[in-house]
């Protein structure tokens, strides 16, 4: 029934994604992490190449390939660095494709499309300085003016928040209705009143662009409500569906690369006369990375199949994200570990992959968030109901993608 073995079409992305990373990517990496410059030239390169729309239907600008496509290219990018890997979670996965689920004709046709060709960035602002896991604790507020919304409030912690052209912005409509009064916005940047703050002085992804968004008396007409008004809470928890399954692939491909470094620092470290990859503690400890690569990438895959045959995933995904983030973060400190001092110096990329590994471990469901959504789920507590809109199915057809 299972068949995850990579396609020709999907060996071949691999191969020009690894290929973009090792030659664009990793020569400049260290630099632009310790000035904490985000390269926005690599989203243009990124584009050049498919990748900003690459699970995106042809008729919406993007490559028309399956789902796991998505994780191979995630993957890949995370092994190069995590910050190249967040742009593509947050604008292909968090919002191009909740555009692709939820957006009406117009919507698709003026924002989905140029994002999925990569002339244009999205980002997808859900978290604010007092609702974070707590979503329907969030502030901003949308009031109804005529034909228009009036948007007021601040997000944070939002990845690309600098570089972003379009946002999708979470704000409550009726405050007095829970998750039930939130809706979902197209915010535009060159609107009035809306303004951005990157962070500095990150733990990790310091090659990422994250920081504030400040919305004040932003007019957003009302074609840009995504969905209907009651129903961002929804939208947004489906966006993480997507956005958690390319955060989980992309954990695989820091394995991956905590891997690749270990294994070759394990063969040219001696000690005690012969090679530290001699020691059985070392090699517990890729062996550990072994494990958690493989049953991290079929948890994805199996998610990426799901996706394909419009099932929904929310559990799967769950379970997926929280599994891989944590092995990548235990397989950045145990990479450190086999390094010795070493590990502890910029010299060699394992410190970075350490820092960065800890972000995914808190964005997008916290660990414990998974671990109660997991708990819940087994228990009979939490059930899935149908949503009015789904990610349409792969291979994709055209009544499904022009709904
Ligand atoms: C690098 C980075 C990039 C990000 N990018 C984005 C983005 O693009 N868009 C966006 O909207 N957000 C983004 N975020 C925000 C991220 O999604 C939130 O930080 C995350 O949801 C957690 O919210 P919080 O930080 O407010 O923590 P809190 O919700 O305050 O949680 C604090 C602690 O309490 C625990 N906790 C909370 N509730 C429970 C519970 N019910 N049971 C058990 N434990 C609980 C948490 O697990 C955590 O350990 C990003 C964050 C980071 C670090």
């Amino acid at each position: 029934m299972f068949d995850f073995s990579p396609t020709e079409e999907q060996q071949a992305v691999q191969k020009t994604v690894r290929k973009f990373v090792d030659r664009e990517i990793m020569p400049h990496i260290e630099k632009w992490d310790a000035e904490q410059h985000f390269e926005t030239e690599m989203i243009d390169q990124m584009a050049d190449l498919g990748l900003m729309g690459v699970c995106i239907p042809e008729e919406y600008g993007g490559q028309g390939m399956d789902y796991n496509t998505l994780a191979i290219v995630c993957a890949e990018l995370e092994r190069g660095d995590t910050a190249f890997r967040t742009a593509v979670s947050v604008h292909t996965a968090l919002n191009s494709m909740t555009l692709l689920q939820w957006g009406d004709q117009h919507q698709k046709e003026k924002y989905l499309t140029p994002q999925a060709q990569g002339t244009r960035v999205g980002a997808y602002g859900l978290t604010e300085p007092n609702a974070g896991s707590d979503v329907a604790a969030l502030q901003t507020r949308a009031v109804k003016d005529g034909d228009d919304y009036i948007l007021n409030g601040s997000k944070t912690w939002i990845s690309l928040c600098d570089v972003a052209d379009h946002f999708l912005i979470f704000a409550k409509t009726d405050p007095d209705a829970g998750h039930r009064g939130l809706s979902c916005f197209i915010v535009e940047r060159t609107w009035e009143g809306v303004s951005t703050r990157g962070f500095k002085h990150k733990l990790g992804i310091r090659a990422g662009n994250t920081g504030e968004v400040f919305l004040e008396n932003v007019r957003v007409p009302k074609e840009n409500l995504v969905g209907e008004e009651g129903e961002g809470f929804k939208i947004a928890m489906s966006a993480l569906d997507n956005g958690r399954f390319s955060v989980a692939a992309g954990a695989v491909g820091l394995i991956d690369a905590c891997i690749e470094a270990s294994v070759k620092y394990a063969h040219e470290r001696e000690t005690f006369g012969k090679p530290i990859g001699r020691h059985q503690l070392v090699q517990q400890m890729i062996a550990k990375m072994i494990a958690g690569y493989e049953s991290s990438q079929l948890l994805v895959y199996r998610v990426g199949w799901m996706k394909n045959q419009g099932m929904r995933n929310t559990r799967e995904t769950s379970l997926a994200k929280w599994y891989a983030c944590d092995a990548a973060f235990q397989a950045a400190v145990d990479a450190v570990q086999i390094h010795g001092a070493n590990g502890y110096s910029h010299e060699f990329p394992v410190e970075r992959y350490m820092r960065n590994a800890k972000a995914p471990v808190i964005y997008e469901g916290t660990r414990e968030i998974h671990q109660v959504m997991q708990g819940e789920y087994a228990l009979g507590y939490r059930k899935d109901k149908d949503l009015r809109k789904t990610l349409p199915r792969w291979p994709f057809k055209k009544e499904e993608i022009f709904s």
